[in-house]
């Protein structure tokens, strides 16, 4: 999985952080289950507070092409009846 530059706007919040902590007392530390990082979407940026079910480290996601196709045999499942 690609790396989050440092200098990304959106502060990655690690396991067992401070601001991890502190962001879920607030009620506003958000998780993404695709790269399975966490972010305070209470501190404002030019990406955050984020869209529900978006990511602001979607840039930095695993390619698409490295997940099993699951697309084509579905398809073949579906010609088969
Ligand atoms: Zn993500």
């Amino acid at each position: 999985m690609p790396r989050v530059p440092p200098d990304h706007p959106v502060k990655q919040l690690r396991h067992n952080s401070p601001g991890k902590a502190a962001a879920e007392k607030k009620g506003t530390l958000a998780f993404c289950g695709t790269c399975g990082r966490y972010w305070d979407d209470g501190i404002a940026t030019s990406m955050t507070p984020v869209p529900a079910g978006r990511c602001p480290f979607e840039y930095y996601h695993p390619k698409p092409q490295e997940r099993p196709r699951r697309n084509s045999s579905r398809f073949l499942e579906g010609a088969n009846r």
